[in-house]
Parts: C-alpha cells; structure tokens; sequence
C-alpha cells in the first residue's frame, strides 16, 4: 500500500513555517508498513490543489492532506477536494453544535463563517477534532483513499493517533506489537552504541531508543497480521537486546521500576524498610505510591542530620566524623541500623550530596552511597550522579531500588 501526503499552504512554500505534519505522518505510516513515495506541497490555490489531488491518487492509494479546513476563504481543500470527486458538501448538524459548544464553552460566540466547517463531502467519514473546530473526513473511492486533516499539528495529530491510525491499521490488516524494555544503568548515548548494529540493520521490528528522567527505554515494535507473528519476531531481537545489556534490562512491558521491585518483594515474600538522606523520604513515597505496597513496605526513616543517623539508626559519632555522612561507612552503618530497629527481611539506605552547595574535589555534589540488604545478602555501592539537585535525587530512588532488584536476582557485583 502507498501513501502520498499533500500539505496544503501558501506559508510552506513561502518557507514561513516547516512541514513538520509531512515528517510526523510519514513516521506513522511507516510504522504501518505503508510506503510513502510523495511528500507533496501546494499553495492556498483551488486550481493548483485539485490537479495536484488528481496526479496523487494516480500514483498512491491513500492520499493524507494536511491544511487549509479552517473557516476562512484561503481554506479551500475540502471545497476543492470534494469538487475534484464530484461530491455534495453536505451540512452535518451534530457538528455545527459541536462548533457551536467548543466556542460557548470559551464564552465566545460562533461566527457565521464557521458554520463551513460543518460540511463535509458525502459519504465521507468523520475525524472528530477534540481540539479545535474543524473536523476532518476520509473519502472512498473504489480502492482510493483520502484522508483530509487539519494544518495546526496540535489538532491534526490526535485526530491522527485516535481515529485515523486505527482506520489504516484495519485497512492493511497489521498489527502492531511493541515490547517497551526498560533499562537502568546504562545512558542513551551508550545504550545506542551497544545496539548501534541492530538499530541500523532494523526493519521488522523496528527499535526505538529514548530516555526520560534518568529511565533508558527501548520501545521494539513488530508489525505483522497475527499476534503469534509478532511474538515470533520480536522474540530474537528482545533476547538479543536482553543478552547484550543483561541484569540492565529490568522491564518488559514498561512497567516502572518501583512495580517490579514491588512485585519481586511480594513475589519472595520479603518486607522492605527504608533509610534515607539526601532523598529525604522520596524512595519510600515512591514505594508507597504502588497500590497494595502495605504488604511490601513496613517503614521508612528520613534521617537526614547526623544526630538522626545517631539516634535512629545507631551509626557512631566516630564514623560520622572519621569518614563522613556521605562515605560507604555510613551507609553501611545505616542500613545495619536500620536491620536491628527494623528486623525487616529487606532494607536499602541511601547518604549522598544532592547539591547544588555542599560539594568537595574528594565528594563531588552528586557523590551518592546506596547500601542495602537482602536477607544476609548486602550490597553497597557509589555512584556519581550527574544534573541538578532534583536528578540527583530522582537517580538516587532508581539505583535503590535497583540495588534491591540486584539483591533479590542474585547479582551482587556492581
Ligand atoms: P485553521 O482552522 O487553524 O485555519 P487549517 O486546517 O485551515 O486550520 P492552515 O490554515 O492551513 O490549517 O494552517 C494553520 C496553521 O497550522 C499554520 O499556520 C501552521 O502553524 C500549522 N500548519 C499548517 N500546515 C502545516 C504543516 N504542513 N506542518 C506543520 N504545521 C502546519
Ligand atoms: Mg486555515
């Protein structure tokens, strides 16, 4: 199947705006495994438009427009487009009242040139806009399809991902099946060398990198026509990935790391308390934001002075001053702290710098020890988070519960 995408716009050939709804629909269908072979783009002219409509359905099968559905009399595609195939515009009621909501709800009244917007060429399938007035439509004829969307990517994309991403889907009978493997430990940059050759040699399934908020996710995406197909295909390449990044790869099926440390615990039945510094209580918000994390989580220490790490977790005042709150001693007598109050089958301790002031040469801001137990397993280990005070601290809550996970699999080493 072929698709051709026509933009429709005086400001894009006058080079006032890129046509960036031309990059973004192409990236859609491809992942439909529909070929776009034409990008093409027209000026705010019926003339020029309704030739250019006709060259493209000679040549694709579906045409997406994007563009010139607004109410003015520079917004000609749907007039021109509907003439060209020798369509009525017809007048759809329950649009003209959606018209007529969306402005009352910002207390405004329509004006009469919108009323245009609510027809639409006959036998054509409305594309709701929940974002805006003008509505889109698919027209069918015989094995042609147009697909006529708005030019402001803030409407026309929605109305892409909820309508017509589902019409093409069963059009061409794919399915589309992503694995979303989710990784700690490893930066973008680093994760995308180690897979540099999969990324490049990619075609079905296709694999996309991106990180977020310390999280690297790799989302692998198999299109095909059965689910057996898609799990047959995304098999290798998952195991692939999994056997090139290891213990790295924490998740499958996008689930956060709070949930998998959540479920591993429960799975073991194992009970986890929590002592922390410079995250002041962010791990255990984090644990406690699962649903069901009472069953987890028995209870979590902010000890964020030295005279709490004293009192409540029984770390010496000689540690404290010999090495420091922020040393590999402390955390480690945190934690042991923490066990005897606790008597938890789990613990994790956290003691870093979270900055922006407070750093030194020899501990740097960002200078974070994570010490935790599992049963009479322990695990402490030193990190050097880069960013600001709030990524400090973000890192620091996923390489607790990293250090968690570790535990439980049995991966001890860093
Ligand atoms: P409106 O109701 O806003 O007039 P419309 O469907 O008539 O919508 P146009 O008038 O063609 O769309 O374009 C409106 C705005 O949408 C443009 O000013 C531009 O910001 C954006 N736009 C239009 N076409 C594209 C495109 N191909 N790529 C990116 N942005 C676009
Ligand atoms: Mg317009």
């Amino acid at each position: 199947m072929t698709a051709e995408i026509l933009a429709v716009g005086t400001e894009l050939l006058l080079g006032q705006i890129a046509n960036t709804n031309a990059q973004y629909l192409s990236v859609r269908l491809a992942e439909l495994g529909i070929n776009v072979y034409f990008h093409t783009v027209v000026g705010d002219n019926a003339a020029r438009l309704g030739e250019t409509l006709k060259r493209a359905l000679n040549r694709s099968d579906i045409v997406i427009t994007t563009g010139g559905l607004g109410p003015t009399q520079d917004d000609l595609t749907k007039e021109t487009i509907s003439k060209t195939m020798n369509r009525e515009l017809v007048l759809h009621e329950d649009i003209l009242e959606n018209i007529r909501n969306f402005f009352a709800k910002r207390h405004r009244t329509m004006a009469e040139i919108n009323k245009k917007q609510a027809y639409l060429p006959e036998n054509s399938i409305v594309i709701p806009n929940p974002n805006g007035t003008a509505p889109g439509c698919i027209i069918e004829e015989g094995d042609k399809t147009v697909i006529m969307l708005p030019g402001p990517p803030k409407e026309m994309q929605p109305m892409f991902e909820e309508t017509v991403f589902d019409y093409l889907k069963r059009k061409t009978g794919v399915i589309l099946v992503s694995k979303m493997l989710k990784i700690i430990g490893i930066g973008e940059s680093e994760l995308v060398t180690r897979l540099m050759d999969l990324i490049e040699s990619q075609d079905n399934p296709t694999i996309a990198p991106y990180a977020a908020q310390g999280e690297v996710t790799v989302r692998v995406t198999a299109r095909c026509s059965s689910h057996e197909e898609a799990e047959a295909l995304l098999a290798p390449v998952v195991d692939e990935i999994r056997s090139r990044l290891g213990i790295m790869v924490y998740s499958e099926n996008g689930q956060s790391l709070e949930e998998v440390v959540y479920n591993l615990l429960k799975e073991n039945g194992l009970v986890i308390a929590t002592a922390e510094s410079c995250t002041g209580g962010l791990l255990a918000g984090r644990i406690t934001n699962i649903p069901g994390s009472s069953e987890v989580f028995e209870r979590g220490y902010v000890t964020y002075a030295n005279k709490a790490k004293n009192e409540d977790l029984c770390v010496s005042w000689e540690t404290l001053s010999k090495y420091g709150a922020v040393s590999r001693e402390t955390a480690l007598e945190m934690l042991n702290g923490l066990r005897k109050k606790t008597g938890a089958s789990a613990g994790v301790a956290i003691t870093g710098i979270a900055g922006p002031g407070g750093g030194t040469p020899e501990k740097p801001v960002g200078l974070v020890f994570i010490a935790a137990y599992v049963n009479d397993k322990v695990l402490c280990r030193r990190f050097e988070f880069m960013g600001n005070r709030e990524r400090v601290r973000n890192d620091a809550c996923l390489h607790a519960l990293d250090t968690v996970r570790r535990l439980i699999l049995g991966v001890e080493q860093q």
